[in-house]
């Protein structure tokens, strides 16, 4: 079989063991006309414009040349030279480049759909509202925006426009994950009783944006803790009702005031199960969710890197194949933007919502060394 082959016959075998899909399936057109050549959306092709051309969007770029259903066709930048670049790489051509003064016209290009917001955290929220605004669907990077009430503004913005937004949360299509959630669902782990997730890295260069309050929002709870809230949820498949906190800092100087550099973090479930997180940016090799239940547990390591994802359960091994996680996440998120389809864990504007709340509410915790309650709803 070719490499192909086998990732069709994955995706096939994904799409019906993992995604409700209310219509036949979303790969169906995979033999349709190719909408560049057609000269507008058959339906079928998720045509996106990319906002922010930094690192991360150059390997979601990258990995939509791998897309069945998804495509770059527009790019936002406030570097002429990366517009050039990029525009001749992925063929966007130049009446759909814009900056991040002009991109309010977008409302009046035909030939996209959606635009994916992957900017530094502070910028989130006013450039989804923008979009939302210009009419155009909305993906938006974790974290969704840098507090709840910022989430809430998009929210309430994209209900407003009557466009939809999602949030960039790759692992929700993640095979690997995705075979411990429908386990979990099929009670194979029995009762929930505890989940662990250690998210963390050394940061290096202490000038970049992510060390920067103003354009981060916080620190390594807001970009890499997040996995844990959000693995935490899906994996013990509840919403946390109460969160404890504590927040410890070796390195004042570069983990400035509002910058969190390690956060341990407790998570209540209305079950009674409990989740204990790690979150820093000072320690090496920390990527992994464990999950115990009163009959089984799972074990994911790495758990959120880019991959492979590695994992195990009572029941042994799990060998589900490997695909780019930013390739099946734009071909999954054309199915929810263009056919209405729902995804097993949900990808959209109330979930990276409840993330925030869960943020702000641990924030709080280390601040006031009390517990939190929680009504995500
Ligand atoms: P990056 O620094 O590599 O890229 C950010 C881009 O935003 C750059 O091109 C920069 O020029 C542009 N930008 C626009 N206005 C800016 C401003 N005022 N200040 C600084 N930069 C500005 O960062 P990144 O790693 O690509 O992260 C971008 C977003 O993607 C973040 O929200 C991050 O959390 C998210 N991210 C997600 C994943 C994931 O796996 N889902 C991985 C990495 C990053």
């Amino acid at each position: 079989m070719t490499m192909d082959h086998l990732r069709r016959n994955f995706l096939q075998k994904l799409v019906a063991s993992a995604v409700v899909v209310p219509m036949l399936s979303p790969y169906r057109a995979l033999a349709d006309a190719d909408p560049a050549s057609t000269g507008g959306n058959q339906g079928t092709t998720l045509r996106v414009a990319l906002m922010g051309l930094g690192s991360y969007a150059a390997r979601v770029a990258e990995a939509m040349q791998s897309c069945k259903r998804a495509r770059v066709a527009g790019l936002i930048s406030g570097t002429p030279s990366k517009l050039q670049e990029w525009g001749t790489k992925f063929g966007v051509p130049e009446k759909s480049r814009y900056n991040y003064e002009n991109f309010d016209r977008i409302k009046d290009d035909p030939d996209i759909d959606a635009v994916y917001v992957i900017t530094p955290n502070a910028l989130h929220r006013d450039q989804v509202i923008r979009v939302a605004r210009a009419g155009k669907h909305v993906i938006c990077e974790k974290p969704m925006a840098v507090n709840a009430k910022e989430g809430q503004d998009m929210v309430d913005a994209c209900a407003d426009a009557g466009v939809k937004l999602l949030v960039g949360y790759r692992m929700h299509f993640e095979p690997k994950t995705l075979e411990v959630v429908r386990m979990r669902k099929a009670g194979d782990f029995g009762r929930i009783l505890f989940f662990q997730g250690l998210c963390g890295f050394r940061i290096g260069d202490p000038g970049q944006w992510r060390l920067d309050k103003a354009l981060a929002g916080g620190g390594a709870l807001m970009d890499i803790g997040i996995y844990a809230i959000n693995g935490a949820r899906y994996m013990v498949g509840e919403e946390p009702v109460w969160v404890t906190a504590q927040q410890t800092k070796t390195d004042p100087v570069k983990f400035k005031e509002g910058v969190d550099e390690t956060i341990q973090f407790q998570l209540g479930f209305p079950s009674g199960a409990v989740a204990s997180c790690l979150s820093t940016y000072q320690m090496n090799h920390l990527d992994r969710f464990f999950m115990t239940g009163e009959q089984g547990f799972a074990e994911l390591q790495p758990a959120t890197g880019y991959g492979p994802i590695q994992g195990r359960t009572h029941k042994g091994e799990l060998t589900q194949p490997h695909a780019t996680h930013q390739t099946i996440q734009m071909d999954e998120m054309a199915g929810i933007l263009l056919d209405g389809n729902t995804p097993v864990v949900p990808v959209d504007g109330e979930e990276g919502l409840k993330d925030l709340k869960i943020i702000d509410a641990i924030y709080a915790a280390c601040e006031t060394g009390g517990r939190q309650e929680l009504r995500l709803g």
